[in-house]
């Protein structure tokens, strides 16, 4: 997507070989009308492909999902990265590294918000090493939905996440396909989306 990859190219901030800083628009600031087209352009690549629920992970996956969600018509779920007092009982858990904290969490899902015969279509803004991605799958696996496809915004296709992820046999797009941040500069490939 054109308008992303020019944000990308003029405001991002390449801290190494391997991160990405975009506070300026979608991890810290947001840009809501940047964020609209995005879930836009989403909803029309996905327009005939019955989606019934969209879900991201928390947080920043949030603001272009929503509008995605808005665009298709459905329900928007945010994956959880923690338990609290309000989600307990019923849900699905599933382990997840933390690319950027180099943390574990549990990414978790109320079994309520999850239905056999679910087509879902996950959103996120980022897809490095895939291993919040492969964890949003499990959970809608777990409550019997299939996942249609996996749109990151900015994918570091250098990284080894989208490969994963394919090789599990899911579809993986994106809006801003990275090929190297190596040198301080950001090389995209063609996007998907
Ligand atoms: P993965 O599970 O695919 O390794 O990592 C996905 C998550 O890590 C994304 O949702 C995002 O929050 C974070 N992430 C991965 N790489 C980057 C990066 O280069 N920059 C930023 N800002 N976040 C990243």
């Amino acid at each position: 997507m054109q308008e992303l990859i020019q944000r990308i190219s003029e405001e991002a901030t390449v801290l190494s070989d391997t991160v990405l800083k975009v506070d300026s628009f979608l991890n810290h600031q947001v840009d809501p009308l940047l964020m609209e087209s995005i879930g836009k352009q989403i909803a029309e690549k996905f327009k005939t492909s019955q989606i019934t629920k969209v879900f991201t992970i928390e947080s920043s996956g949030i603001a272009p999902a929503v509008f995605t969600a808005l665009h298709l018509g459905v329900q928007l779920v945010i994956l959880k990265k923690s338990s609290s007092k309000t989600l307990n009982g019923d849900v699905y858990q599933h382990p997840v590294i933390s690319y950027t904290k180099n943390t574990t969490y549990e990414l978790t899902l109320s079994k309520q918000y999850i239905n056999r015969g679910d087509n879902v279509l996950i959103v996120d803004d980022f897809l490095a090493q895939g291993q919040a991605g492969l964890a949003a799958a499990k959970l809608v696996e777990a409550g019997g939905g299939k996942v249609v496809a996996f749109v990151s915004l900015i994918e570091k296709s250098f990284q080894k996440g989208k490969k994963l992820l394919e090789e599990k046999g899911y579809k993986v797009c994106s809006l801003a396909p990275v090929a190297s941040l190596e040198n301080g500069t950001v090389t995209f490939l063609e996007a998907d989306i």
